[in-house]
């Protein structure tokens, strides 16, 4: 099934010319294009908001934590960080990770509070030996680094869950593909310089068992990047991208020679194989690839990306194994 392409910049069309982007090769006298892109059509306004530190020569890493952080902080996207939706018991209950050009990473999972997970799991990677904190940890170590405590759940997440509760008396973790349920932002980023970063950052599935942790903290699953090869990342059932270790499976399967949409579809592929109810839910999977090609696939329609170069802004309508 083709790729529908959506174009909301004035200047793509030379730049869009094929259906997956390259940019020029890296070296001193001509730069990389740098890139960006990101899951779902939240993904425009954190592209742009990570935009201006690509375009400024700033790195990959940087660009995605500013482009998680749009998304964060925003209280109307009610999947990510301020505003996110809780879990059973009515607690919002965030999940991020971020990798960098070197390899290092870090993570937080079931973190409460504070509003911008994604700096919180930046500081994992940069100031200690770990990689992952969870929970009471992982706010302690965000207080004694001066991230601010507040209260996520909004006036609109609480009536939604009021909602669920009152009409789902005895529910839990109510799947709906592509709607409400789940809606992570994952974003993959190529700088000036030809390094690659990813990042990745939710409060998970809706109205999930109270400790549940899904894919977005977990290094491989929700996001991996591979400087040598390229970056991707997940957005969906968590619990399904865990089974198939779905990013690093993209970025690998990218290091044996596939494109970056053949690449997401063979991962999606593999998360059709381990999971027999698939066509009960949505997967989505997004790749850059070092040199610049862009890419990604879900289980069923609906998954979209959100593109940002030199060339302008695009929403892309991802091809998926059910029609
Ligand atoms: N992948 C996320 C999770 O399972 C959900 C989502 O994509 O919104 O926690």
């Amino acid at each position: 099934m083709p790729t529908r392409r959506t174009f909301l910049g004035t200047t793509l069309a030379a730049a869009a010319s094929a259906t997956q982007w390259t940019a020029a090769a890296s070296t001193n006298e001509n730069p990389m294009q740098p890139i960006i892109l990101s899951t779902w059509r939240h993904g425009l306004p954190a592209n742009e908001a990570a935009w201006p530190v690509l375009a400024d020569g700033g790195s990959a890493l940087d660009a995605v934590e500013a482009g998680a952080r749009q998304s964060e902080s925003d209280p109307d996207n009610a999947t990510v960080g301020l505003g996110g939706r809780p879990d059973r018991d009515g607690n919002v209950t965030l999940d991020a990770c971020i990798m960098g050009p070197d390899g290092n990473c870090g993570s937080v999972a079931c973190l409460t509070e504070i509003e911008n997970p994604i700096s919180v799991a930046r500081l994992v990677m940069e100031q200690t030996p770990h990689v992952m904190l969870v929970g009471q940890g992982a706010l302690e170590f965000a207080i004694e680094r001066g991230f601010p405590r507040r209260d996520l759940l909004t006036p609109n997440s609480r009536a939604e869950w009021e909602k669920w509760q009152a009409e789902h008396p005895d529910a839990v973790g109510q799947r709906q593909i592509n709607v409400e349920n789940h809606d992570t932002i994952g974003l993959v980023a190529l700088d000036a310089a030809g390094d690659l970063a990813g990042a990745c950052t939710t409060s998970g599935l809706a109205w999930k068992l109270p400790g549940r942790v899904g894919d977005s903290p977990i290094i491989g699953a929700g996001m991996y990047a591979d400087n040598e090869v390229g970056a991707a990342a997940a957005t969906g059932v968590g619990e399904a991208v865990i089974r198939a270790v779905g990013s690093f499976l993209v970025v690998e399967l990218m290091r044996q020679g596939h494109g970056p949409t053949d690449a997401c579809r063979l991962a999606c592929e593999r998360v059709v194989a381990k999971n027999p109810d698939w066509r009960e839910l949505q997967v989505g999977f997004i790749a850059l690839s070092k040199s610049g090609e862009v890419g990604g696939y879900a289980l069923q329609p609906g998954f979209q990306y959100a593109v940002r170069s030199a060339a302008g802004e695009e929403l892309v309508d991802a091809a998926s194994i059910a029609n």
